[in-house]
């Protein structure tokens, strides 16, 4: 009685629901090299991370592919909307011509123009054939007339991009894999999987398939693990900081028409 009691006195926390996005798939296993497939490698940390979430309390999760099979860019998006996710996560695997080049690296949607490399990357991630964006309907959108329509999309994005860095950043500060030799691990990028959905969403890189070290660690059950165990606590400390500055109210804002 008392435990039900507190818990309407006190704020309510929300549930956060992941959506856990593992890249590739089916024919595409994004970077290969001998036996490694970055679409495995990419669904097994998926698959690490969804089972850590979901034996802790507040968490929610939906993985846009469970298995070894093709999902398109869009559709990825189009699950994570559909289910009404909070935040998206999506997992891949890097490479580069520099053999030196190591660590995990975290992407959101750019607003501004791309630096050459995000350029790249984002071809590589998004080398799938184009298929016509059909964004998902808003709720708070629906019915509102065409001229605060684009204000209030240019609001919500604005918000979203700004809540996605701060997702990345939470997940950069709790990485315990390997880290990159120079400062900065944090990007913009036209990725589609970041940029369509509607909610924050991040893009990892675990690491350089075509770095011995990162290879070598790549390959490595334990590893996997620490990285997923990384983004769960990435995810852990973007949820109370949610908690603390977005009520739940909040976050759904209603559009009066009046
Ligand atoms: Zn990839």
């Amino acid at each position: 009685m008392l435990s039900i009691l507190i818990s309407f006195l006190l704020p309510q926390a929300f549930a956060l629901h992941v959506v856990i996005d593992a890249g590739h798939g089916g024919i595409d296993h994004g970077t290969s090299k001998a036996d490694f497939k970055e679409s495995e490698v990419a669904l097994d940390v998926a698959k690490r991370l969804a089972s850590k979430l979901r034996k802790k309390p507040g968490f929610k999760v939906t993985l846009t592919r469970d298995s070894d099979h093709q999902v398109g860019l869009l559709d990825r998006a189009k699950i994570a909307d559909k289910v009404r996710g909070d935040v998206m996560i999506s997992i891949h695997v890097n490479s580069s011509p520099d053999p030196k080049a190591k660590g995990a690296e975290f992407y959101f949607q750019n607003q501004l123009a791309a630096d050459e490399e995000s350029m790249f990357l984002a071809h590589r991630e998004n080398s799938e054939p184009a298929e016509a964006a059909s964004k998902v309907d808003l709720p708070v959108l629906q019915g509102t007339a065409p001229a605060v329509r684009t204000i209030l999309e240019d609001l919500l994005n604005a918000d979203r991009i700004s809540q996605s860095s701060e997702l990345c950043k939470f997940l950069k500060k709790s990485w315990r894999g390997h880290h990159k030799h120079v400062e900065n691990s944090l990007y913009q990028a036209p990725f589609v999987v970041v940029s369509e959905t509607h909610m924050p969403a991040a893009l990892v890189e675990l690491g350089f398939a075509t770095n011995a070290d990162d290879y070598k660690a790549l390959t490595d059950t334990k590893y996997l693990d620490l990285a997923a165990q990384s983004l769960v606590d990435g995810l852990t400390s973007f949820k109370e900081s949610m908690d603390k500055h977005f009520p739940r109210a909040l976050k759904s804002p209603q559009v009066s028409n009046q």
